[in-house]
């Protein structure tokens, strides 16, 4: 097996890092763009900590655009990125959740070339020229889970079909990610726990998945380490500083993790899920199915589950895999089942569909490879009733 490793973003991470962002912005224009959500940077105060630097460094004018929406839409990318070209942004900045840094990356690729967020779905690597200037992105995360401040990745959701898709092109990476924990400290203690998970789908998916991935494998077992100790710290003690740096850290680990190895079924089930409910949040939905992929998938690749349960403090068997998950989900306070969440019976035929049509590609990476669709719904179903 030949491994290979390469993330071509700068990090800067720890207390007040936000506050570096005028002097790196200077690197890249004069005009820059804030993207964000529509209330949290605003409450918790980190868009005025952004603009106070940008102004401090000369940063002349400073676009905001603060509609990007939790589980985001096609509309976000869109809309964003004309004004983008229309006012002739030179950089674009994200400000936010997975949500926000997702939009943001994505409006770089839209608004450097020509069409919609979906021409850039499934786009093959050097199937057109690259163009000579991609607009920079500097992403600052407030959540720490989705590793999108490090990864080629952007969600996003075609709200009329019901449909989240993944952008994932190399021209789809930050340049800068600018990760400060106090950014943090404003989730509630939920939030926190939802975000959280999402970082251990994340590392749990990237070590056992079947990419295989010697160097990057390393980034998941650290992040599984610390996530397992410092979670539940973050969550119970919100304004624990080094609670959030180890979360904001692990969350990096395992968003590098992910762009080398991928992820596999926990995520591929949960896509529909919050797809047709974008009430449920990703963290919540990955929740509830994580107990039940794990169980249908320990058999096929014993070491690597022995090596989960064993991080997150289990005896190092593979079933004790599905029981750390259960207990560590109980411990968070999150929701058990798809019933919970408020998703219909009715639905989960469409669901499984929708994995067929959508993600099937993705089944030969899972541990197990599914080979009949009714897999698929029996795992819906299961984790509808709460049949573990
Ligand atoms: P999010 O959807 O960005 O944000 C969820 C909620 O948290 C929003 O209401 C937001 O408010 C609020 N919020 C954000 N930061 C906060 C803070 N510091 N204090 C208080 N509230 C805060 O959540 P996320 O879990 O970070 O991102 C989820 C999205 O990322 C999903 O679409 C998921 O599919 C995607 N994702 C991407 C990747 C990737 O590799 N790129 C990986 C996994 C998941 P406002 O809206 O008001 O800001
Ligand atoms: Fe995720």
């Amino acid at each position: 097996m030949v491994s290979n490793f390469y993330i071509p973003v700068e990090v800067f991470l720890g207390e007040n890092a936000t506050l570096k962002v005028g002097e790196v912005a200077r690197r890249f224009g004069f005009k820059a763009v804030v993207i964000t959500g529509k209330k949290s940077s605003k409450e918790n105060g980190s868009l005025q900590k952004v603009l106070d630097s940008l102004k401090k460094h000369g940063i002349s004018e400073v676009l905001i655009y603060d509609e990007v929406e939790p589980n985001p839409i096609d509309r976000n990318v869109n809309d964003a990125a004309r004004l983008v070209v229309e006012e002739k942004v030179d950089l674009i900045i994200g400000l936010g959740g997975g949500s926000a840094l997702d939009v943001a990356k994505a409006v770089s690729i839209v608004s450097s070339n020509e069409g919609s967020v979906w021409d850039y779905v499934k786009y093959p690597e050097g199937a057109r020229l690259v163009p000579f200037y991609n607009r920079p992105v500097i992403c600052i995360p407030t959540t720490s889970g989705t590793g999108s401040e490090v990864d080629r990745y952007s969600v996003v959701t075609n709200p009329i079909r019901k449909e989240k898709l993944v952008v994932s092109h190399s021209l789809n990476y930050p340049k800068v990610a600018i990760i400060d924990p106090l950014n943090t400290t404003s989730m509630s203690p939920y939030l926190t726990a939802v975000t959280g998970f999402d970082a251990l789908t994340h590392a749990l998916e990237s070590l056992t998945n079947r990419a295989d991935n010697f160097i990057a494998e390393e980034y998941s077992v650290k992040a599984i380490r610390i996530i397992a100790k410092w979670l539940p710290v973050a969550v119970n003690e919100p304004d624990n500083l080094e609670a959030r740096k180890q979360m904001s850290y692990a969350a990096m680990l395992a968003g590098i993790a992910i762009d080398h190895l991928g992820v596999a079924l926990i995520h591929t089930l949960e896509h529909p899920v919050s797809a047709h409910y974008p009430h449920v949040a990703h963290g919540v939905g990955l929740a509830i199915l994580a107990p039940y992929v794990t169980k249908y998938n320990y058999e096929y690749r014993k070491d690597k589950y022995s090596l989960f349960a064993e991080l997150m403090g289990y005896p190092s068997e593979p079933h004790k895999a599905v029981d750390s998950l259960v207990e560590f989900i109980d411990t968070l306070g999150l929701p058990k089942t798809l019933k919970d969440v408020g998703v219909e019976k009715e639905k989960l035929d469409r669901l499984t569909e929708d994995v067929y049509m959508l993600s099937r590609h993705s089944f030969i990476v899972n541990p197990r490879e599914p080979k009949e669709l009714d897999e698929i719904r029996e795992l819906y179903e299961s984790a509808y009733e709460g049949n573990l």
